[in-house]
């Protein structure tokens, strides 16, 4: 089974008792943590050891979707030792993180710079990239494995499409999209979603469920399904810290 497990899902700083963007992307014995937020380690351990992940995939160099990799770093190196962690990202994530952590980047990760043209297969899971319309380089991803698919948005402005993913390998099960705030209205030009863009992305990709995240923390986030809702007639969820959400059948 295909599925993701909500480590954090708070936009751009975490809520109460929250996490900022981390996911754990899991099928049968694989485990690849996507983006780590501040926050997130905490909330993987619940889920897994460092021991038992195949991998990181961070989407973008901003601080909400990764500023957890130097205390990652730490505990790699100081305490849990094990074979260097693959890390898969795009060159511009790469630059920031080695200026940050330094000569232990190449000690504990096995860092590899990707582009949207590969195909990458870590354990029984493909992924895939595509570039989003955001403020820095950043990474949707679709991840294949035992037959389902999923999608994360990561941070886009609406101008960005699911088509891509949708023509280079077949129809999406699941969506995970950002909606970082309800209404467009008053938020004009800002490179993020709507929870109706997010509706409306997910509905013109033919997606069977759409799952809401990045909310910024004083949002009214039951208003983002009810929007989201009233233009995407699948099903729709809002991220949980621990949830877990299965891509199909579940
Ligand atoms: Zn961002």
């Amino acid at each position: 089974m295909l599925a993701v497990r909500i480590l954090g899902c708070s936009g751009s700083y975490a809520a109460a008792g929250g996490a900022c963007t981390g996911y754990l992307v899991q099928s049968t014995g694989t485990n690849v943590w996507l983006d780590c937020g501040p926050g997130t380690l905490a909330n993987l351990q619940e889920f897994a050891a460092l021991a038992d992940l195949d991998a990181i995939v961070l989407t973008h160099a901003h601080p909400d979707h990764w500023l957890e990799l130097p205390i990652i770093a730490n505990a790699l190196e100081w305490y849990e030792p094990r074979d260097r962690l693959p890390v898969y990202s795009n060159a511009h994530m790469f630059a920031e993180a080695r200026e940050l952590i330094g000569q232990s980047i190449s000690t504990v990760f096995d860092w590899q710079i990707v582009d949207t043209t590969e195909t990458v297969t870590i354990g029984d899971q493909q992924w895939r990239f595509d570039e989003t319309d955001h403020y820095v380089p950043t990474f949707a991803t679709r991840i294949d494995a035992e037959g389902s698919s999923l999608v994360f948005s990561s941070d886009t402005g609406p101008s960005f499409s699911l088509q891509g993913f949708v023509d280079r390998a077949g129809p999406i099960d699941m969506a995970l999209l950002e909606s970082t705030f309800l209404d467009r209205v008053g938020n004009e030009g800002i490179l993020h979603l709507s929870a109706t863009e997010a509706g409306e992305m997910a509905a013109e990709a033919g997606v069977t469920r759409l799952v809401l995240t990045h909310q910024a923390p004083r949002e009214e986030r039951p208003a983002h399904v009810d929007a989201a809702r009233a233009v995407f007639g699948g099903d729709v969820a809002l991220a949980e810290v621990g949830g877990q959400y299965a891509a199909a059948g579940d």
